[in-house]
Parts: C-alpha cells; sequence; structure tokens
C-alpha cells in the first residue's frame, strides 16, 4: 500500500468510527451468551451486507463469516460474539445491556470481550474494500460463536468442517492496541474417589472418599509451587482446584464418591499428556483409587450442532522474527504513530485453535483493555476502535511486505 493510500485509510477510519460506535453500541445491547448468539449474529450479518462485503453466510455452527476479495492468499479476521453472562446485576452502575457511553467510554457486558473488537474487525475490513485489497489478497472476518464456552471451538470447526484455513490470522482480542503473539493453554481436567458409602453414624463401617481426596488436593496445591517449566514472556504453568462435589446416600451417611476439578494452565513447551502423568504421579493419587480424566465439552451452538470436543486448549506462540508479527508490529506502529506495546494477556483466545492446534500463525491485536472482561465495569474507550480498525485494513499490506 503507497503512503497515500495509508492516509486514506487513516482518513476513512476517522470517518467511519461515528458508524462503527453506532454499530457496537447496538451489539451490546443484544445480549448473547454462549448459545444464544442468533439475534447478534443476524446484526453482524446485516451489518456485513449493508457494508457491502462480497459474501456473507452463516455457517453451520453459527458462526458468521463475511468476505472482502478474491485472491489465493487468505487472511483472517477474528473476534467471538458470545459473552459471559452478567452474574449479580446489582453489582452493575449501569444496565450491562443498556449501551451506556459516558466520556467516550461504553460501557456493557462484552463491550470489551470482544464485541468492541468485532466491530472495529467489521468496520476495518469495509475500509479495506474502499481503499483496496492487495490483489492476492482474501480477507475472511469471522464472528464466532461459543467463545466462551469453549475457546477456539469454532475454528476447529470452520478449519475442518468448511475447509477455510488462512495463513495468518489476527484475533481482535482486548489488548489495550498492545500485539498478542502468544498465550498460556489450559486443560480441564476431573478427577474422582471412590470409597464405601456407610451409616454416617458408623463412619468407620464405610470407606469416605472425600478423606481420599484430602491428600490430593493438598498434593495438587504442592504441585502448583513445583511447576518448574517457564517460558520469557508467557511465565510458567499453574494448577489449581476450582471444583469439588460429592455423593452420598444422604448427608447422613459417608460419601462414596469425590471429585475435585482442575484448571491446569499450560505454557509453552506443556502437554496435555505431561499434565496428565504429573497428576498420575502424585503419591497421593497412587495410594488411592483414583480416576481421572479430561472434561469434554458437547453444548449446542444456537443452530442446535453439538461438536464434542475435548477441553484442552494448547498454548500458543508464533515467533517474533515471523512475517504475522512483524507486520503487527509494523502496522500498530503505523496506526498509533509510536512503537506499540507487547501484550501479555493472561485469558485464552481462539488462537488456541489457530495457532495452537493448526500451526497459522496468529496474533492478536484489539481495543479495550482485558482487564475489564468479565468483570461489572466492562467496557470499551470508543476513541480506540478509530486506530483499531485502521490496524485492520493497513495489516494485510503490511503482511505481505513482511515476507
Ligand atoms: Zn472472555
Amino acid at each position: 500500500m503507497d503512503p497515500q493510500a495509508e492516509v486514506e485509510v487513516l482518513r476513512r477510519a476517522a470517518e467511519a468510527a461515528p458508524q462503527c460506535i453506532d454499530f457496537l453500541r447496538d451489539l451490546v445491547t443484544i445480549p448473547s451468551p454462549s448459545g444464544a448468539e442468533r439475534l447478534a449474529c443476524e446484526h453482524v450479518a446485516r451489518e456485513m451486507e449493508r457494508l457491502g462485503y462480497d459474501e456473507v453466510h452463516v455457517d453451520g455452527m453459527g458462526n458468521v463469516l463475511g468476505r472482502i476479495g478474491n485472491g489465493p492468499r487468505v487472511i483472517a479476521f477474528d473476534a467471538h460474539v458470545d459473552t459471559v453472562g452478567i452474574s449479580n446485576p446489582t453489582q452493575w452502575k449501569v444496565d450491562p445491556f443498556g449501551g451506556s457511553i459516558t466520556g467516550g467510554v461504553l460501557h456493557g457486558r462484552g463491550a470489551s470481550d470482544q464485541k468492541g473488537g468485532l466491530a472495529a474487525i467489521v468496520h476495518g475490513a469495509a475500509i479495506l474494500r474502499h481503499v483496496g485489497l492487495p490483489e492476492d489478497v482474501t480477507v475472511w472476518v469471522t464472528a464466532t460463536v461459543n467463545g466462551e464456552d469453549c475457546v477456539g471451538l469454532a475454528w476447529q470447526y470452520i478449519i475442518n468442517e468448511s475447509g477455510l484455513k488462512p495463513e495468518a490470522v489476527v484475533i481482535a482480542m482486548p489488548s489495550h492496541l498492545g500485539v498478542c503473539f502468544g498465550q498460556r493453554g489450559r486443560v480441564e481436567i476431573r478427577l474422582t474417589t471412590y470409597g464405601v458409602g456407610a451409616h454416617g453414624a458408623q463412619p468407620e463401617r464405610g470407606a469416605n472418599a472425600i478423606y481420599a481426596m484430602a491428600p490430593i488436593v493438598q498434593g495438587i496445591e504442592r504441585l502448583h509451587g513445583r511447576l518448574k517449566k517457564s517460558h520469557p514472556r508467557l511465565g510458567k504453568g499453574s494448577i489449581a482446584v476450582t471444583g469439588i462435589s460429592s455423593q452420598s446416600a444422604s448427608l447422613t451417611a459417608i460419601p462414596d464418591e469425590c471429585t475435585i476439578y482442575l484448571d491446569r494452565r499450560i505454557t509453552i513447551g506443556e502437554t496435555r499428556e505431561a499434565a496428565l502423568a504429573e497428576l498420575e504421579g502424585l503419591p497421593a493419587v497412587q495410594a488411592v483409587d483414583a480416576v481421572f480424566d479430561v472434561l469434554h465439552y458437547e453444548k449446542p451452538s444456537w443452530k442446535g450442532l453439538s461438536y464434542p470436543t475435548e477441553k484442552c486448549f494448547p498454548a500458543w506462540e508464533t515467533p517474533e522474527d515471523s512475517p504475522a508479527v512483524r507486520a503487527a508490529l509494523a502496522t500498530a506502529a503505523n496506526v498509533l504513530g509510536r512503537k506499540p506495546r507487547i501484550h501479555r494477556s493472561n485469558f485464552s483466545s481462539n488462537a488456541c485453535t489457530t495457532a495452537g492446534m493448526f500451526g497459522i500463525p496468529t496474533v492478536g491485536f484489539g481495543p479495550a483493555d482485558e482487564v475489564h472482561s468479565h468483570s461489572v465495569n466492562d467496557q470499551i474507550p470508543l476513541v480506540q476502535l478509530q486506530p483499531a480498525m485502521a490496524f485492520y485494513a493497513l495489516f494485510p499490506s503490511f503482511y505481505l511486505k513482511a515476507e
């Protein structure tokens, strides 16, 4: 893209900002918890059509895919359209679905994660259509579903079932306009101990499954402190017990089963298999008849499609000297007029599938700060939409140049 076209992108991003804000505000007023994103998806599809996308369709899972261009080199911009719930509404200072704007900040559920980024990719790609796409390039803009419930599942579906496999992906995560090129992964594990039920008045006649579990819980707490593998940017893995339940004939009976749930964050170099082997190696686990497995996800999407997967989300990293990362850093420097910040994300994103499972060079860049995500202060500074739109419009040409 010549310097004149770059100036044109910035001008059009400024011009498009009010429309992008209106679109985002409407999107925030449409509740879209995982599995119930239909209305939000229809809203996104209508906006893509209004903006003149070359093709807009909703796939079998319910993801909205909009295409611009028809070249052989495919780049995708992705954001998930679903949000987490609102938990206790009395803790919110504003209506989480009211779309209220104060002091240039839009408040509401999903404003940061990832409806802000979604609005910016939808409008950023439209700017690219106006100024002219590099001729070899196709851009797919994806508004994906079930991202909160089962991160990356939408991209497993897109790549496996539709055959769309971009050569580079940008995730519009709330990076506060920083460039992200790696995130830790996660494995969700369930571990069960067994006992023998008996009357609660005669505990010695049974075997208490909770007592069998107790040393395992302590062992896991100690295991967390022993995890050594570290990555210079992503840090160490972690393990935590995040849930516990038991089964007994009544609260006056000795439990015959106890189950805990584990959130094992994995850093680069740690795998599902290694995480399970560590658990198996714990003396407390070996001492009893414990059974563990990785959880599965199979809840249906809003289209009614169940696409079962293991809740194992790999860590990912795109090399700093790769064309995708160099292009992202150069594009961000161009639109921000300064050296961009490298964003060290604490969360997961659909990149766990695109980069972690399929090895597609992936970067994260988007408006809003992840500290507000999932919180009762969910918000986005609207001033960040304009540079974000310009970023997406410029990224493909910087990417081609970076090779
Ligand atoms: Zn989230």
